[in-house]
């Protein structure tokens, strides 16, 4: 496995690859990585020649309370398990922008509920992100994780409408053995914390068994008692595709958290019916 750590690497290197007709596949992740990213190398590797896994904090997801500067990270661990799970090219550079860097990607409607509600500007900055790391990667295929539903969403629909030659492939989110979303941000959570964000996946799969048929605010009352959390952004249950909150689960529909246990902002989601 290679490590570029620039992005004239990064492009030289894929550029490469496609003259020779080899197909691109691509893994982006701020690192840190655990079983849920594991898992989306795994779900990629099989569909292309060659596979590409990027670690890069972005600052322009981060709004300026956030964890931009303490988000964990662990590169020699990465690193192995990238190569353990079959990456052809691990991209970790220590910038992506160039310092006149003026462009930005914002998908209206879809960003204006839920986390973008919470983190105004968050979505821009992943389509963003994500849109740079696609023309440098030179990807055909790049993984992308349920646990971020609305991300996923957000992905999806910049990809369809700036008609981006990339095939998105959704994997599942992980759980750990007790039931949490696994989360890179899950070593910030003491024992007492952790055992109170297991509230989060809790709440979550009641909705899933009794929401369906039900009126949205009832199921939600209930749902939201269960929860042992110190700020809750949102607890919804929204159309699986359009992400319109729900006043009947009388559809294929989604049940999405996000809240503070501690200091630690924890999300998650079901599939509702
Ligand atoms: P992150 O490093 O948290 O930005 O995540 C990078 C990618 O991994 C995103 O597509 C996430 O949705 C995905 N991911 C993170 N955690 C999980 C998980 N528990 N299950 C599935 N995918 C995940």
């Amino acid at each position: 496995m290679i490590i570029t750590r620039t992005t004239d690497e990064q492009q030289a290197w894929s550029a490469a690859a496609r003259s020779e007709g080899r197909t691109i596949g691509f893994v982006p992740t701020m690192g840190f990585l655990h079983r849920g990213h594991a898992t989306l190398i795994e779900r990629v590797r099989p569909l292309v020649d060659e596979l590409v896994v990027s670690i890069y904090v972005n600052p322009l997801q981060f709004g300026p309370t956030e964890d931009l500067d303490r988000y964990p990270r662990n590169p020699d661990g990465d690193a192995a398990l990238c190569q353990s799970f079959g990456a052809d090219c691990l991209f970790m550079p220590s910038t992506l922008y160039p310092p006149d860097f003026a462009t930005t990607v914002a998908v209206a409607g879809l960003t204006t509920g839920l986390c973008g509600a919470s983190r105004p500007g968050h979505f821009d900055g992943v389509a963003t992100v994500v849109t740079r790391l696609f023309g440098l990667t030179q990807c055909q295929v790049a993984a992308f994780g349920e646990k971020d539903y609305q991300q996923l969403a957000v992905i999806r629909r910049a990809v369809r409408d700036l008609a981006l030659p990339v095939t998105i492939v959704p994997v599942p989110l992980v759980r750990d053995v007790d039931g949490l979303a696994l989360s890179s941000r899950n070593v910030y959570l003491s024992p007492v914390e952790r055992a109170r964000a297991l509230s989060l996946s809790r709440a979550l799969h009641w909705l899933a068994e009794h929401a369906p048929g039900q009126p949205a605010a009832s199921v939600l009352a209930e749902a939201r008692a269960m929860l042992d959390v110190d700020q809750l952004d949102y607890l919804s249950l929204v159309d699986a595709d359009s992400l319109a909150p729900l006043d009947h689960v009388d559809r294929p529909a989604r049940a999405l958290v996000a809240a503070f246990v501690g200091k630690t902002r924890l999300i998650d989601n079901v599939a509702v019916g």
